[in-house]
């Protein structure tokens, strides 16, 4: 979306094809970080968007047992704003829509799912795709596979991934927040287990840390043991998981790790997770995913105006965002290793070494700064070109 949006101010005719009738899923996370926030700015839309409702995280806190660890600290960053604004993606996504939809030259076709490519003489010229209305082939100078990490572009194209291996699934669900919470933490670790609660007004939306493969097994344990084992880690929760009534409720995320070796094909183009991946540690996959969207503008836009985007011209892009994005997965593949181990044994229990206890321990002001710009900016932060 972000890229349809640069393209189509830039005046490129763009299509985006969304699967969806709507962007209201909650797998994605829900941080905005300050890199993509000064690219609000940079378009003139910062202070739009910070009327919608959200929340500004300064500084993270994780609870450790029962003891308050400092981590990122935002207030220092170099950035317009000095926070990560924490806002439903829906949100986000349908602002940029809005906006999106201001120019001529873009459309957007919802409901409508790429199912594979249309290619002439070793060249990807579009892709086919099914809506309500039946199928339809979009043709296009190029095409940008942005289709998350699950791409049925990535599979059709035939393309070779490199896999990292992660050892964790997070399991998805809501509760009702409760007066009793004074002082809100995004993570909690306790007897080896860990919950994220993101603060979204009148509930949390929490992802619970399991061993891959192990939802199965807790299922089989039943959901009163589900709902003790939440409030053993965030006993605030006691009064409000009895909602929690129905595995319905509880959405299972498969996280991986994982980057394409070529990001590229003659007249294809990916982009975001369906490049590379992320897992949700840091929090940083959509920040990576829109760094990638506006390197791609820079580097293409006047070209596909001209008419004349060659193949060089996205292998550029790759070579611009490869190295951010390689940084940043070495860095989650390092703090699932500390925190989980590296094996992915389902039956056995997460437990949290004294090498990631003493890493959270030490990290000391200066050190807070340095996350705070790994995960607020990331490495290589892109700007808007006129
Ligand atoms: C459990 C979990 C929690 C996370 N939490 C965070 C977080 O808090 N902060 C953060 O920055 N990152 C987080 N991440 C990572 C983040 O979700 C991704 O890195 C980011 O969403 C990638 O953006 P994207 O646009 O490339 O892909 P996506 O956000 O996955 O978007 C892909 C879009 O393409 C659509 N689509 C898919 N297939 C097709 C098709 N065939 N045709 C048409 N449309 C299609 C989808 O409906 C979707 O709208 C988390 C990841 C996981 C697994």
């Amino acid at each position: 979306m972000m890229l349809g949006l640069l393209l189509a101010r830039a005046g490129v005719e763009v299509t985006v094809l969304e699967k969806h009738g709507d962007f209201l899923r909650d797998f994605r996370g829900d941080t905005i970080h300050p890199s993509t926030l000064e690219l609000l700015h940079e378009l003139g839309m910062l202070d739009e968007f910070l009327r919608l409702p959200h929340q500004e995280l300064r500084r993270v806190k994780i609870k450790f047992d029962d003891e308050e660890i400092a981590g990122p600290d935002f207030s220092h960053l170099p950035t317009r704003c000095k926070f990560i604004a924490m806002m439903p993606q829906w949100d986000f996504l349908n602002f940029l829509t809005a906006r999106a939809k201001r120019y001529p030259s873009f459309r957007l076709l919802m409901n409508t799912e790429a199912t594979g490519l249309i290619e002439e003489g070793g060249r990807v010229v579009g892709v086919r795709a099914k809506s309500e209305q039946g199928e339809l082939n979009a043709y296009a100078d190029l095409v940008v596979a942005a289709d998350g990490r699950s791409s049925i572009v990535r599979e059709r194209a035939g393309m070779e991934v490199e896999d990292f291996g992660v050892p964790i699934d997070v399991l998805w669900f809501r509760v009702a927040k409760t007066a009793d919470d004074t002082e809100p933490a995004l993570g909690r670790i306790r007897n080896g287990k860990m919950l994220v609660t993101i603060d979204r007004g009148d509930y949390y939306q929490c992802g619970s840390i399991i061993r891959k493969g192990a939802f199965e097994e807790i299922k089989r344990r039943g959901l009163e043991s589900f709902r003790e084992e939440i409030v053993s880690v965030a006993p605030f929760l006691r009064d409000s998981v009895g909602a929690i009534d129905d595995w319905e409720k509880v959405k299972l995320l498969t996280v991986q790790v994982n980057r394409l070796r070529q990001w590229y094909r003659p007249g294809l183009l990916f982009i975001g997770d369906a490049a590379h991946a992320m897992s949700p540690a840091g929090g940083v996959g959509i920040n990576l995913a829109i760094q990638d969207a506006v390197a791609a503008f820079n580097l293409l836009a006047e070209k596909l105006r001209q008419g004349n985007c060659e193949t060089a011209d996205l292998r550029r892009v790759q070579q611009r965002r490869e190295w951010p994005a390689r940084m940043t997965q070495d860095i989650q593949v390092f703090i699932h290793r500390q925190m989980f181990g590296s094996r992915s044994d389902p039956e056995r229990a997460l437990s949290i070494p004294w090498a990631a206890r003493a890493l959270l321990w030490l990290l000391t002001p200066v050190l807070r700064r340095v996350a705070a710009r790994v995960v607020g900016i990331g490495f290589r932060a892109e700007h808007i070109r006129a």
